[in-house]
């Protein structure tokens, strides 16, 4: 069995059998869940929640819950020396400085435009469909008291991070060992680039040797991916198994036509516009292209986390696609950090849709500067499960919603990050696409001639 078949049955497999133990025990695995981390006596777990909750509860820490988290160790192991070696390598092959800036602003550009139509198409649809007009009084104010302490949590991350020009200085780390110490993504890249730009003004004795360690280490590196894809449909099932036997179902009624929007938005974005611009600017059949990012796809939606799945998508665009690895070292690794297409449409639906939930009209102008600061935002967000949530509340503070209401939403965030996670990875493999296109002399050929 291929291997892209059998992470798409370790998905199915344990989407199933989550969702299948999420309802045999009434949905209190979440419960028991927070109740073993308060270390709450026997007796009063055995009162508060179902014997059975609680033994789902044990095999999700026990064996679920490691077995995913080995294998998204194992791709997050890997994620800082290859967005240092791709990237390096990236700008180092591209030759020259001009070529490194003409790729990178072409690139840019195009993350940005595209994560700006995805903005709109959020807008569009909530304004067309107007989820938050019908949420009764009685169930939000369920979810406010719910979801009042991760609310408040998120609300104090986001008055911790910075948004404004001090961002933009941080871009330039300290130390670039701590920049990826701390998954600092922003402080790596900037780091990379320009190692790799000043490697292209050395000697080529000098930068020669500097190139061939890398590149092994790089090879090296992607040796080590495909020994954790050999995981992947075990890690993916155990992930998925956690997250959909946790997963308040219940939730998805009161709150269904939010949800749906967000879902609408995401699949018209990736069938819609990824097609249109794969077939215009690319040339490439979608199909053909959606077939053979399937493994990306899918770890993104079973980690919810760009960065996690860098890896895959890096060797997706240089062995399923056959870009070269100077394209595909310098945009997908970007891409997972800067290209956030799910994010931004997420983001837009969002706040209109808690603007509707309060009442308050937000006039075409405020909707502009709406997508303006969405593209920003989705440009800043971390590549990790939730990442875009605290800057999501600053977004809401801008237009005056108060950040506590990001506690209406909170309950479904989990599965809509696995669908905008996947649309953001998928956004990454078709910008390489794009940009290999216009400057990397690729052409859709190599797809039919390497088979
Ligand atoms: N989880 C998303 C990603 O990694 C970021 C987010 O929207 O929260 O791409």
């Amino acid at each position: 069995m291929k291997l892209h078949t059998q992470i798409l049955l370790g998905l199915a497999l344990g989407a199933a059998a989550g969702v299948t133990a999420n309802l045999l025990t009434h949905q209190q695995v979440a419960l028991a869940s927070q109740l073993l981390q308060a270390g709450v006596s026997a007796d009063s777990l055995a009162a508060a929640v179902p014997a059975g909750a609680v033994w789902v509860e044990r095999a999700n820490r026990y064996a679920m819950g490691p077995v995913g988290q080995v294998f998204l160790r194992m791709l997050f192991m890997v994620v800082i020396p290859l967005v240092f070696t791709s990237l390096t390598l990236g700008v180092a092959g591209l030759g020259d400085l001009r070529k490194v800036g003409v790729v990178g602003s072409k690139t840019v550009f195009y993350f940005l435009a595209s994560t700006a139509l995805a903005a709109i198409v959020g807008l569009v649809l909530v304004n067309a469909v107007r989820p938050g007009e019908g949420l009764s009084e009685a169930v939000r104010t369920s979810l406010m008291e719910t979801y009042r302490t991760e609310a408040s949590e998120r609300v104090s991350q986001a008055a911790a991070t910075q948004f404004g020009i001090q961002t933009f200085v941080n871009i330039v780390p300290r130390n670039p060992i701590k920049a990826a110490a701390d998954l600092d993504m922003l402080g790596l890249i900037f780091f990379s680039l320009v190692f790799g730009a000043a490697l292209t003004l050395l000697p080529k004795e000098k930068s020669g040797p500097v190139v061939r360690l890398l590149e092994g280490v790089g090879e090296a590196v992607i040796k080590i991916i495909g020994m954790a894809m050999k995981l992947a449909p075990y890690g993916v099932f155990g992930l998925i198994f956690v997250v959909t036997s946790r997963f308040g179902f219940a939730l998805l009624k009161p709150l269904g036509l939010f949800v749906l929007t967000v879902l609408a938005g995401l699949v018209f974005h990736t069938v819609v516009n990824f097609s249109v611009i794969l077939r215009l600017l690319v040339g490439l059949n979608p199909l053909v292209f959606f077939g053979r990012v399937r493994s990306a796809m899918i770890t993104a939606f079973s980690t919810s986390s760009s960065n996690a799945t860098l890896p895959t998508t890096l060797a997706v665009a240089e062995q399923e696609l056959k870009i070269s690895p100077t394209v595909a070292g310098f945009v997908v690794p970007l891409g997972a950090t800067l290209n956030m297409n799910g994010t931004a449409l997420f983001e837009g639906v969002v706040v209109l849709f808690l603007a509707q939930v309060m009442g308050l009209h937000l006039s075409l102008a405020t909707q502009v500067i709406v997508i303006v600061i969405a593209v920003l935002t989705a440009v800043g967000a971390a590549g990790v499960p939730g990442g875009s949530i605290p800057l999501l509340v600053i977004v809401l503070q801008a237009v005056g919603i108060p950040g506590e209401y990001i506690a209406l939403v909170i309950g479904v965030d989990r599965l809509l990050d696995m669908c905008r996670t996947t649309v953001n990875v998928t956004g990454d493999l078709t910008a390489a696409c794009v940009v290999a296109r216009w400057e990397g002399g690729w052409t859709p050929d190599a797809l039919r001639a390497g088979a």
